[in-house]
């Protein structure tokens, strides 16, 4: 996700397990530089491009394929992105074949910007259901200005007054801005399915939590390919959209790295949306989830009085953040009560248009749901591990 807020998510990511440096070991620091690639296993290339926002850079990753070259991920559809990535292809189309497929993680510009340029010279587009559909809706979608639906979504987390008045007046980007049009023949992969590339077979982990439909690819000889599902040296935005306000990303984020766990051991190589390739797949999954359960720690300790989500914002991000910061992560507050009320932690009470957050107030162990909605994959206890700051 192009966000602004990564050095943010950074911070509060760094309270990971202390086994982060034992277990989670980059297979190479070195980056490639811009316009080059580098191999990181038999078959396979590394590609660094330049994107102008969230970590200032996006991993792109080239599959030596029969008859050409696959491309998972593409970058941002901007000059200077674009000319990162021909240089790089330009070094390795003449031993390995042009771009024939393009295989798309999740819907978010700086994974799905240039697919459609490769479309456009002929290659084949594969992504999910889910992420075809909303990059569709929202290639299509013109308006700068927030809808119906945003403004009652960010008046229920709590937006209120000048705030309010400043986040229904601020422009929205607009996606085509950095996504080049798709086509409208493209190819879906669905959850369980397999490609073929080359001499390897992958299998497709279809998920939630970060975007719809969220696709990674693990190979059946180590390899993984998570996009912003699992990042080393980062948090993942988990986030509630405006139109399904009562989601709860952070356990669909969750039964999803427990599904690619069964594909993976301690030898797989993780190749991540962002950084650097690593070992320590499932040790980094536990890391990030134990850092989501600090925050949760805070929180509980912040809702002993009600809350509501936009309330919480310093207490998840320990600091004051700007208005921009605070229109972009409220609705990762509100995954944050969302989750917390699947848990029967919190309970939410409707003040007007506005959901108020207070902490449960019962026996330790007595534990009562709310009914999670259709999209939420079932709860997942992550680990001991991390269940400790409960
Ligand atoms: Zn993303």
């Amino acid at each position: 996700m192009p966000t602004s807020n990564e050095a943010v998510k950074l911070q509060h990511d760094a309270g990971a397990a202390p086994t982060a440096a034992e277990a989670v070991r980059a297979i190479d620091g070195i980056a490639p530089t811009t316009g080059t690639a580098r191999q990181v296993a038999d078959g396979v290339w590394w590609i660094r491009l330049p994107v102008a926002a969230g970590p200032g850079h996006v991993n792109v990753y080239a599959l030596q394929d029969r008859d050409g070259i696959v491309l998972v991920d593409t970058g941002t559809n901007a000059p200077q992105t674009l000319q990162a990535l021909t240089e790089a292809l330009c070094i390795l189309e003449p031993n390995h074949g042009t771009i024939r497929r393009v295989v798309v993680t999740h819907h978010h510009p700086d994974h799905i910007g240039l697919a459609g340029w490769f479309a456009e010279r002929g290659a084949e587009i594969v992504a999910t259901r889910g992420t075809l559909a909303v990059a569709h809706r929202m290639l299509h979608d013109k308006t700068l200005s927030r809808t119906p639906e945003e403004i009652d979504f960010a008046v229920l987390a709590g937006m209120k007054d000048l705030e309010l008045a400043a986040f229904i007046r601020r422009p929205k980007r607009r996606y085509a801005d950095g996504v080049a049009m798709l086509p409208n023949a493209t190819s879906v992969i669905a959850d369980g399915e397999t490609l073929q590339i080359g001499k390897r077979c992958w299998t497709a982990i279809v998920g939630n939590g970060h975007a719809v439909d969220h696709l990674t690819l693990c190979s059946n000889d180590g390899l993984a390919i998570t996009g912003d599902q699992i990042l080393p040296g980062m948090s993942t935005n988990l986030n509630v959209p405006a139109d399904q306000p009562d989601l709860d990303p952070i356990s669909a984020w969750r039964d999803t790295c427990r599904r690619i766990g069964e594909h993976i051991d301690e030898r797989s190589v993780c190749l991540p949306g962002h950084h650097t390739p690593f070992t320590g797949i499932a040790i980094r999954s536990r890391q990030m989830a134990a850092s989501q359960e600090a925050v949760v720690s805070r929180l509980l300790e912040h809702l002993q009085r009600p809350r509501t989500a936009i309330d919480c914002l310093a207490a998840i991000y320990r600091r004051t953040l700007s208005l921009a910061e605070r229109a972009f992560l409220f609705p990762e507050a509100v995954g944050y009560m969302n989750h917390l009320a699947n848990r029967g932690e919190i309970v939410g009470l409707r003040r007007g248009k506005t959901m108020v957050w207070q902490k449960q107030r019962r026996p330790r162990g007595d534990t009562i749901r709310r009914e999670a909605s259709p999209a939420i994959s079932r709860p997942y206890n992550f680990s001991s591990e991390v269940d400790e700051s409960r």
